[in-house]
This record gives C-alpha cells, sequence and structure tokens, in this order.
C-alpha cells in the first residue's frame, strides 16, 4: 500500500524542500519506488531535482486544473531515482483559479488516485502558507512529516498547523495524522535549540523523529548542482542524516 506523506508547514526555510528532495532520494536509493510533488510556486523541488522549471512543457498546475493526467506531466530524475511532478510559477495562479471549481480542497488527492499504485511512496512538499495549495496537499495525505527549526518561535507556529490538521480531519480528511516532527539545521551546541528540542519532545512524545537533520554544509550546496545530497557527498553528514530518516519512516508501519 502507498504511503502518502505531506511535508508541511507554514514557515519558510525550516527545511521543507531539503527533506522532500532528499527523503524522496534516500526512500528511492532504498529500493522504494517514490514520485515526489511540488507544491510550492517557487518550484525549488523541482530545481533542486535538476529539472530545470523555466523548461517546462507541463507542471502540476494543470494537474490541480483538470488539465492533464499525471500520465503526461510526470518525470523521472536522474540521478534521483524517484519520479517528479515539477512545479514553477504559474503554480501561483492556481489558488484564484481553483477557488470556482468544485471540490477544490481535493484535486490532487483525486489525481493521484489514478497513479499511486505505482509507487510506495508518495512525498508532497507544500509552499510554506496554510492556503488553497497547502490543503490540498494535506488532504491528498495519509499522515504529515513536519519539518522545524529548534528556535525561539517554533512552537508557536506549530499550534496554527496542528489546528489546520485538526480542521482537515475534521473535514475533507478524517484518517489524516502527524507522522513525526523532524528537527532540521539542528547544532546541538546551541543551548536554546536543546531547549526547543526537550519542549517538542515533552509536548509530542515519540511523535518527534529520533533521527536529527543537523546544520551541513553539504545540504545547502546539493540543490546549486541539482542533486539531492546523497549523490553531491554520499559520506556528508546530511546525506548519513537524511539515510537514517527513511530508514525510521520505513521501521514504522504505516
Ligand atoms: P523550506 O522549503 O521550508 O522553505 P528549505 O529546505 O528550502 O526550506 O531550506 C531553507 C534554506 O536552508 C535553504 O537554503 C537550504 O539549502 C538550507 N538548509 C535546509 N536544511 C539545511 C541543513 N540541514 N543544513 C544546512 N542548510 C540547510
Ligand atoms: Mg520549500
Amino acid at each position: 500500500m502507498v504511503r502518502i506523506l505531506a511535508i508541511a508547514n507554514q514557515k519558510g526555510g525550516v527545511g521543507k524542500t531539503t527533506t522532500s528532495i532528499n527523503l524522496a532520494a534516500s526512500l528511492a536509493s532504498i529500493g522504494k519506488r517514490v514520485l515526489l510533488v511540488d507544491l510550492d510556486p517557487q518550484g525549488n523541488t523541482t530545481m533542486g531535482s535538476g529539472v530545470d522549471k523555466r523548461l517546462l512543457d507541463h507542471t502540476v498546475y494543470q494537474i490541480l486544473l483538470g488539465e492533464q493526467t499525471i500520465a503526461k506531466v510526470r518525470l523521472s530524475t536522474k540521478p534521483g531515482k524517484y519520479d517528479l511532478l515539477p512545479a514553477n510559477q504559474e503554480l501561483a495562479g492556481a489558488e484564484v483559479e481553483m477557488v470556482s471549481l468544485e471540490q477544490r480542497e481535493s484535486r490532487l488527492k483525486e489525481a493521484l488516485q489514478a497513479i499511486q499504485a505505482d509507487y510506495d511512496f508518495i512525498l508532497i512538499d507544500c509552499p510554506p502558507a496554510l492556503n488553497l495549495l497547502t490543503l490540498n496537499g494535506l488532504c491528498a495525505a495519509h499522515a504529515v512529516i513536519i519539518p522545524m527549526q529548534c528556535e525561539y518561535y517554533a512552537l508557536e507556529g506549530l499550534s496554527d498547523l496542528v489546528n489546520t490538521i485538526k480542521r482537515v480531519r475534521m473535514g475533507f480528511n478524517p484518517s489524516i495524522r502527524i507522522e513525526g516532527l523532524l528537527r532540521t539545521m539542528f547544532d546541538p551546541r546551541n543551548l536554546l535549540a536543546q531547549q526547543v528540542s526537550d519542549q517538542l519532545k515533552q509536548h509530542f512524545g515519540n511523535k518527534v523523529y529520533q533521527t536529527i537533520i543537523p546544520r551541513n554544509i553539504r545540504l545547502a550546496e546539493a540543490p546549486g548542482f541539482g542533486l539531492p545530497v546523497l549523490y553531491h557527498d554520499r559520506q556528508s553528514r546530511g546525506a548519513r542524516a537524511y539515510l537514517e530518516l527513511a530508514n525510521e519512516i520505513l521501521a514504522t508501519a504505516s
């Protein structure tokens, strides 16, 4: 059975895209069939997967508006070994254009049904907002991965996201749950990071992944080469951390 995971946090710069690309590549390197969906008009997931967002004939925008099938839009990435539904700036218009459509929150969910048997995992990289695009991600997903930096305002923003997930559960997607909270860009020498991390574990218990993603320059460099970190520097701490996360996710039942 496919596991569909949304990677969401309305804060920007917390590591959603880095996690999407590198978790997709790590799962694929273990032999899993993975589809990565870029739901952010910035197209960073697309570029970081080695696909030029300026040269796309078809994007996820057309899927949301019902103008194209997923089979037409998906690309296979090399060397990432996962499939991608790419996005670019065009997606910014979807929000407005979808308003008049029926069941506008479940457009992605409906579209994925046609191809989900092709995959073990579908990962959805959400934009940094609690908007209609993110709602489409949350409606389509079985569970949510929440990347976060352990800093002062992190917990404050988290309650808005948790409330949104609760609303989605009451409305469109009764079985959605939090898959895990992922500590990203972690610096163990930073006392505040340790304190926030402790608070997080008090609040969310075993929902906090054991795997911690360290701050690692190789993770920041890799998108510039259009590569997952695994194929930029396999030995880096970043690459090893995301492989560890993939294994932790595989070890938990779906
Ligand atoms: P988001 O998608 O949540 O906006 P990104 O994944 O794009 O966040 O990360 C924001 C910035 O931080 C990017 O420049 C990215 O390369 C960098 N970054 C993300 N995770 C790490 C990390 N663990 N170590 C170092 N830099 C990171
Ligand atoms: Mg992003």
